[in-house]
């Protein structure tokens, strides 16, 4: 083990997000347009034995947690062999991935066995036509099948269920998907939409606070917060009558970045600091022209020395990320 990875401001990075690609079978309107985007070429794309490099380098400087995600993670052909080389890698404790759940059906088994020990399912409504209308997909019954399947593992744990809340469409998900987290055993969070869409449609007043949406939850079910990890992105709340856990991702209307020990790595090899990152961190070309481990870690450090401080987000002449969240890794 070298010395922990610090950044600028003094805080140690801990947690990094893995892109295994940009492409996605989905088209949420929040995050990416009808016809796509523009794909990052095949070859520019690391190899699952780059990405492993990648994470012992950071592994060894105190990177504990890694998350795979992407695009959709799950049309990553093998993605199983992936999961097993990273939990093989020394340092790795935390090993989870962020999917749109409607894969999981056939990969739920073959992920688990491959050392995958939490998931994250996004799910915007549990109304057949809403679920088509955001995700431009009609593929509810998919989803809500992978969760099950993922919900025969006991080793996947906890299952947790994200919702990009967005103004004038969650409002009316909110009782639906709060009962889910009283009915079954997946911790539904709440993620305040962001300026990372593609079609640059995100205004400020389209965003639905996780505020405003406990009020909602708590005109019929009363929660109590649960203390959260310092570096925690969720506010979490149990309902009063134990029944369930409701979580808050709350980037706008109360920023975390004062605690973020987060990096992430694109499908294509740039490390970003930030997710409004508007500067990358070259990796792919030094790894490719044969740069050391040590050569890797000095210019890791580097990068993280230049982690921005928090977002704008809320500050006048804010400056959207450079990418959208689909090509950044969400
Ligand atoms: N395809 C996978 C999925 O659906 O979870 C992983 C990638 S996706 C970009 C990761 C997460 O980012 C999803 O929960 C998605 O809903 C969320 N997301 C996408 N665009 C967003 C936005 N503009 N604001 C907030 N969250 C967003």
């Amino acid at each position: 083990m070298t010395a922990p990875l610090v950044d600028a401001w003094g805080r140690e990075i801990k947690s990094l997000r893995v892109s295994v690609t940009d492409r996605c079978n989905f088209r949420c309107r929040y995050c990416m347009p009808a016809e796509g985007l523009e794909w990052v070429p095949r070859d520019e794309v690391l190899s699952f034995e780059e990405i492993t490099r990648l994470v012992r380098v950071l592994a060894a400087m105190g990177v504990e947690e890694v998350r795979l995600t992407g695009g959709e993670p799950l049309v990553r052909r093998d993605l199983p062999a992936l999961v097993e080389m990273l939990s093989a890698t020394p340092g790795v404790t935390d090993l989870s991935l962020t999917t749109n759940g409607v894969l999981l059906d056939r990969l739920a088994g073959p992920l688990v066995e491959a050392g995958l020990r939490r998931a994250n399912v996004s799910l915007d409504s549990l109304s057949h036509v809403r679920f088509a209308e955001i995700t431009r997909r009609d593929a509810l019954d998919r989803v809500l099948g992978g969760l099950e399947e993922a919900e025969r593992y006991p080793e996947l744990r906890p299952i947790k269920v994200n919702c990009v809340a967005v103004k004038g469409f969650t409002e009316e998900e909110v009782p639906a998907l709060a009962e889910l987290a009283r009915r079954r055993p997946y911790v539904v969070r709440f993620i305040e939409f962001m300026p990372l869409d593609a079609d640059e449609v995100w205004r400020e007043d389209e965003v639905l606070t996780g505020g405003e949406i406990r009020a909602i939850i708590e005109q019929r079910w009363p929660l109590e917060e649960i203390p959260a990890k310092a570096s925690s992105t969720a506010r979490r709340f149990r309902f009063a009558d134990g029944a369930g856990e409701i979580g808050f991702v709350n980037p706008v209307s109360e920023p975390f970045c004062s605690a973020c020990d987060r990096i992430r790595l694109t499908a294509d090899g740039q490390l970003r600091t930030c997710l409004f990152s508007r500067r990358e961190w070259d990796l792919k070309t030094p790894l490719r022209e044969g740069a050391s481990d040590d050569e890797l870690e000095r210019l890791l450090r580097w990068a993280v020395q230049h982690k921005e401080l928090k977002h704008r987000i809320n500050e006048p002449g804010f400056v959207r990320a450079s990418r959208s969240m689909s090509q950044i890794g969400g």
